[in-house]
């Protein structure tokens, strides 16, 4: 082994033509748990130059530390990434011309090239136990030293090395940073950027894997990518990977380094302290694809503008990919704005056909209890019904639970809120056999023809219960409705009253406006 470096080129290195021209972007994550929001945010912006260009986005898994595998990772990335429509075209699961896109797969892949680097003495073996690295760190951090490798191993033969202590019989493999390495590059965001000075980084472990800064490059080389686009946590690894192509004889790819996304504190937002970092909290939470997609890209994007210049929050990816341009990507870390979310969530509910909302509402209601998993004709009908009724009130799907469910209850087992009928004003009960009177006499409406105004509908229903009580009985329409969107839903917050119980119907509104009144003492007034 030669210690002092040499111009690469002698080794032989496979490589892979790609197509020429089109860019080819991919996204690497590791699967060491729930998909990490920063996973869909990154696919997002590499999907979407890739997209506008005509070029190719690949989903590559790099699974080489296998102390933080998670097997269960994978399967969520590609449901998480599908959900949210941000597939792509070539990865482990669809395959591709540079399978496998599975590091782990890959091992004879990164072989040659790290014979290439140690012969070319840009790297060497470490024989340094892990105690041994240890003591030194510790004994660097004591000193107020910068911590690195001590390049105890450099120069030395195995024999050598054995010979002194904190030796362990497998090697790794390290980088040899030279002393002028470039630690500047471009970025296609940022301009030049400059991160701090690695050491001498290992690239190759004592498992036979290589580590991610070695397998990066070599695959992002043998794959084809043009762009590495990724976060900003990766400013400091990139010259590492510059000095690995050049080393390796290869072209760089363009590096783009997207902002962190942040808390509110403006850390990095962490698994650990917010739920929204985990990517299947958002389906969880009710929240459409198309809201959490815009609002990622809003994360780090200007607004659309409409025809008179203004700011227009909602868009969708299609909208996004035609004006996408690189220098408009922000550079300050975004802030995870939760209200914002709700905020565009509510505007893509109000949006959807309600068939499509009746749609994504099922599972939600499923698995709340509130129907079961094969919903009958009428209930479903009903469903779309309800969905009309609530689909500006909720901001989240889930928000939809506690309103749909009482148009699932059977009259005598609707819960009623004890806080919400304690509030109610002592009229209550005038007031409930007022509308009990005033609604008994409305008919069920035709199947077939125009309902009338002695039908059983929203119009006729209002008009009915505003003579009886509010004109009738002189009380406030505000007050006037408590006691009956109380006995109806069983709550003090419900869809449209009117509406509800012409979707209830008669005999159910009926039983229900009762069943409230017989919680009272005092006979019922005469109808
Ligand atoms: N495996 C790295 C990650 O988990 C990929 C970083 C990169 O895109 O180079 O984020």
């Amino acid at each position: 082994m030669s210690s002092s470096p040499t111009d690469a080129a002698s080794a032989p290195v496979p490589t892979t033509p790609s197509t020429p021209g089109a860019p080819r972007l991919r996204i690497a994550p590791s699967p060491t748990g729930d998909p990490h929001v920063g996973t869909a945010y990154m696919a997002l912006f590499n999907r979407a130059y890739a997209r506008q260009q005509g070029g190719s986005f690949v989903l590559r898994v790099e699974d080489t530390d296998r102390a933080r595998f998670d097997p269960t990772s994978e399967q969520q990335l590609y449901d998480t990434l599908g959900w949210l429509g941000l597939t792509w075209d070539e990865g482990p699961d669809v395959g591709g011309p540079h399978a496998p896109y599975r590091q782990s797969e890959r091992l004879d892949t990164y072989r040659p090239y790290v014979e290439k680097l140690l012969a070319n003495g840009n790297a060497y073996h470490c024989w340094c136990s892990p105690q041994r690295l240890a003591e030194m760190r510790e004994r660097q951090q004591k000193l107020k030293q910068p911590t690195g490798y001590d390049r105890t191993c450099l120069g030395k033969t195995r024999e050598e090395r054995a010979q002194e202590p904190g030796f362990q019989e497998t090697p790794v493999v390290r980088m040899r940073i030279p002393d002028d390495a470039p630690t500047s590059f471009e970025d296609l965001i940022r301009g030049t950027v400059s991160a701090p000075r690695p050491d001498d980084q290992v690239i190759l472990k004592t498992d036979g894997f290589p580590t991610y800064h070695l397998a990066v490059v070599v695959d992002d080389h043998e794959m084809g990518i043009t762009h590495v686009v990724r976060g900003e946590e990766w400013i400091s690894s990139t010259p590492k990977h510059v000095l690995l192509h050049r080393w390796l004889g290869l072209t760089p790819p363009v590096f783009a380094h997207m902002p962190l996304l942040r808390d509110t504190d403006r850390s990095k937002i962490s698994k650990r302290r917010n739920p929204a970092a985990r990517l299947t909290w958002f389906r969880e939470e009710g929240y459409l694809p198309e809201a959490v997609v815009n609002f990622l890209a809003l994360l780090a994007y200007p607004p659309a503008k409409n025809a008179e210049g203004e700011d227009v929050e909602q868009f969708t990816f299609d909208e996004f990919v035609e004006r996408f341009d690189w220098r408009l990507v922000n550079t300050v870390g975004p802030v995870f704005d939760m209200k914002k979310l709700d905020w565009l969530n509510g505007q893509w509910i109000r949006d959807l056909e309600l068939k499509d909302l009746t749609a994504r509402l099922l599972p939600v209601l499923v698995k709340d209890g509130i129907l079961t998993d094969n919903p009958t004709l009428g209930q479903l009908g009903r469903l779309q019904d309800v969905a009309a009724l609530i689909q500006t009130r909720i901001a989240r799907l889930t928000e939809a639970s506690a309103l749909v469910a009482p148009f699932y209850d059977a009259d005598d087992a609707l819960v009623v809120d004890e806080e919400a009928r304690a509030k109610l004003s002592p009229d209550a009960p005038a007031v409930l056999d007022a509308a009990i009177a005033a609604l008994e006499p409305l008919q069920e409406p035709p199947s077939f023809d125009e309902p009338g105004p002695q039908h059983f509908v929203a119009a006729a229903i209002e008009a009915a219960l505003r003579a009886a009580i509010v004109d009738g009985m002189g009380i406030k329409p505000k007050l006037a409705f408590g006691p009956l969107r109380v006995a109806v839903s069983g709550q003090r917050i419900s869809p449209p009253l009117f509406e509800s119980m012409e979707i209830l119907g008669k005999h159910s509104t009926l039983a229900r406006l009762r069943r409230l009144r017989a919680t009272y003492e005092g006979s019922p007034a005469e109808g």
